[in-house]
């Protein structure tokens, strides 16, 4: 559910017309649901109210410091996967003590700004980092929280660009090596052992191979459990899907149910780190049609924005329903969706029926609030577009379209090109 709909024909956020929008900031420009993110937090924590648990947003799925600010008020955390994610938290007033630090490749400087600022735990992804943390949290006199993220070797059964869990991923340690990593970990003077965890990929749509990976955290509990190794953190990662098309995934309700289920009675603080769940529904990228143009019967409908806007799918093939902003009673045609960048791959949608709209007329990219933004570039020099968010009958402009000085800030020419 969301807060997209339309009155007398006219596409809506919230108590806010589109178009409205688009009239004063022009397009295209990402369009954010303050009532949607809100209940799909509210919905996602409520399912998991009967144990404790801290969400840790994936600041990745949208980066922006409002929406984050949105999380952090209801009591939500950040997992993090740099160190410019890690400032963009705190900026958001994001407690370190609910900051989770994830990915393959922390960087001394990501490490020691993390240690400074006392986040709860990193999930460690290999024994040389876990080397690594335990040498800088040495130099800096701290002790390091720490969780190993295991590589469960579970199919998710999603597209293979955004599937982490298999053996064949670079990610996380292997379960045989993770006793062994753990009895390593225990030795180190400046580590302490807070967690588990895994993730093991993204816009998964069934239940079972959550249930899988649960099952693999609870054993290696157990086996910890023995050696006197205390799991207090369990981190089930991110991954549950959503509808973008016809996919039907687990309401939070089913998802909640099947992981309390399945890890028994441990006695554990759970971790989540949704980013698509929360995100993705609440928001939308709203594009004007440039030009309609036939090419050998073939229709192709050319918009402002383009793969550099976002990149989805042009980069897994992904599926984005679109909305006319307006209404109108006009024949269905067959068309390509596609941007103004100057290469192929740059599409929005292929062979799709839809009312064949004019130059001018406004569309929303629908399912737009997760891996939008936050994927955009600046390919083709083009500026990037402006973040609005809407709180009931109000809306604000939470990020400034960039203009052409913005692109070329940091950029100088030296001195040696200058002379002739
Ligand atoms: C990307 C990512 C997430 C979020 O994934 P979603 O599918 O958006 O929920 C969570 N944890 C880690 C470690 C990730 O890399």
């Amino acid at each position: 559910m969301n807060y997209f709909n339309y009155k007398n024909d006219e596409l809506y956020c919230e108590e806010v017309p589109v178009e409205k929008i688009a009239q004063e900031v022009g397009t295209p420009f990402y369009l954010y649901s303050n009532r949607t993110l809100t209940r799909h937090f509210d919905v996602f924590s409520g399912a998991f109210a009967a144990v404790p648990h801290l969400i840790c947003f994936a600041v990745k799925a949208n980066s922006n410091i409002s929406i984050l600010k949105i999380y952090a008020k209801r009591g939500g955390g950040a997992d993090i996967v740099s160190g410019g994610e890690l400032y963009r938290a705190l900026k958001a007033g994001i407690d370190p003590s609910r900051i989770v630090y994830s990915g393959v490749g922390k960087r001394d400087d990501e490490i020691d700004f993390a240690l400074k600022t006392g986040i709860l735990l990193f999930n460690i992804e290999s024994l040389q980092e876990l080397e690594v943390i335990n040498e800088r949290a040495g130099r800096l006199g701290l002790k390091a929280g720490i969780g190993i993220r295991i590589n469960p070797d579970i199919n998710p059964k999603t597209h293979p660009h955004i599937s982490t869990g298999l053996k064949e991923n670079k990610f996380g340690i292997d379960v045989a090596s993770s006793v062994r990593a753990y009895r390593y970990a225990q030795e180190m003077k400046h580590i302490d052992i807070k967690g588990l965890s895994c993730h093991i990929g993204s816009q998964i749509t069934e239940i079972s191979p959550f249930r899988e990976a649960v099952q693999k955290l609870s054993e290696i509990v157990g086996l910890l459990k023995r050696d006197g190794i205390e799991i207090r953190y369990l981190d089930f990662g991110g991954g549950l899907g959503i509808p973008y098309d016809d996919e039907e995934p687990p309401p939070p309700s089913e998802y909640a149910e099947a992981i309390i289920g399945a890890a028994g009675d441990i006695a554990c603080t759970f971790i989540f780190e949704p980013g698509r769940v929360l995100a993705g529904n609440g928001g939308i990228l709203v594009t004007r049609v440039l030009y309609t143009k036939k090419n050998q019967g073939k229709n192709f409908l050319v918009v402002d924005a383009g793969m550099n806007d976002l990149l989805r799918p042009s980069l897994y093939g992904a599926f984005h329903r679109f909305q006319p902003v307006r209404l109108t009673p006009k024949e269905e045609i067959t068309a390509d969706v596609v941007g103004p960048i100057c290469e192929s791959g740059d599409f929005f949608a292929r062979g799709r029926r839809m009312p064949s709209l004019a130059r001018g007329d406004l569309l929303a990219v629908m399912s737009a609030g997760a891996y939008g933004f936050s994927m955009s570039s600046n390919y083709n020099s083009r500026p990037r577009i402006p973040e609005v968010l809407v709180c009931d009958e109000s809306w604000h402009l939470i990020r400034e379209r960039e203009s052409y000085e913005d692109l070329v800030r940091g950029e100088s020419i030296p001195g040696c090109l200058e002379k002739v």
